[in-house]
């Protein structure tokens, strides 16, 4: 069956990787992230291809994993599965994006939550929608140490992650651009049109001196340790997946907290 879970456009020289489950608020399903790496790498093989745009169709950018396919197909996972499941799909892919040596921006509307929120900032440049909201849940409803790729620090100054992921709290596009996390913020049926704005600029500049610009700011933060506390934070993610915390949300169901993101969803996309 073909997969569609994405959709692939070109513009010039920008390719457009859109998420293309409206339906589901973008939720993340296995399939989705292969599609998603596999995007990734054909684009970066791709000379065409100077810029690539992560967005989301419909109202929201991405509600994060999908939960219910978690729940279906996971939830017995053993802790050396479920490590190795998320260090492929979540840490590797997430980190390939990072690393991806062609310029990435995400184009962000709605909710942009949990996962979807660690995959758009895994983007060199956000810009955002005037009703982009951003939330990083995982703690409170999950029981778990925030999602497997712990970027909050890098992105939006340790201070600002402290209280956004001690609290649990979301943050709208405008208090984002405040703190310096996504750096536009535009009217939502502005959104294409500014994002595509941005990354035709950054097309045209020289490929190789951009590829060699990219390495020399990612590398920035490697030499600050990025690289090295994000690794550590994913076993300390995978240390709260076997706590008897996680266990007992689990065993409560892990339907209840998938029925309050969707209320919450619905909620906030109005
Ligand atoms: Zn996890």
């Amino acid at each position: 069956m073909q997969d569609t879970s994405l959709i692939i456009e070109n513009q010039g020289a920008v390719r457009r990787i859109w998420l293309n489950r409206a339906g589901a608020a973008n939720a993340q399903t296995r399939q989705m992230l292969i599609a998603l790496d596999e995007a990734i790498a054909d684009a970066t093989k791709d000379e065409s291809v100077r810029v690539i745009v992560l967005a989301g169709k419909g109202k929201h950018f991405s509600s994060g994993h999908d939960l219910k396919e978690a729940q279906e197909k996971r939830s017995d996972f053993t802790a050396q599965e479920r490590w190795r499941y998320e260090e492929f799909h979540y840490l590797d892919y997430c980190l390939n994006i990072w690393d991806c040596p062609k310029p990435v921006v995400a184009q962000v509307q709605g909710a942009c939550v949990a996962g979807g929120f660690m995959l758009a900032n895994m983007a060199d440049l956000i810009v955002a929608a005037d009703d982009a909201w951003f939330w990083d849940s995982v703690m409170f409803s999950m029981g778990l140490a925030a999602t497997e790729v712990l970027f909050q620090p890098w992105v939006m100054g340790l201070r600002h992650a402290k209280e956004f992921l001690f609290t649990g709290e979301r943050i709208t596009a405008d208090e984002a651009y405040r703190i310096g996390m996504v750096n536009r913020v535009v009217a939502r049926d502005m959104l294409d049109d500014a994002t595509m704005t941005v990354a035709e600029r950054i097309a045209q500049a020289p490929p190789f001196a951009m590829r060699a610009l990219k390495k020399s700011l990612n590398r920035t933060y490697d030499i600050q340790g990025f690289r090295n506390a994000v690794l550590a934070h994913f076993d300390t993610h995978q240390v709260t997946h076997a706590s008897s915390e996680f266990a007992e949300i689990r065993d409560k169901g892990m339907s209840k907290v998938i029925e309050h993101n969707k209320t919450d969803l619905e909620k906030a996309g109005e």
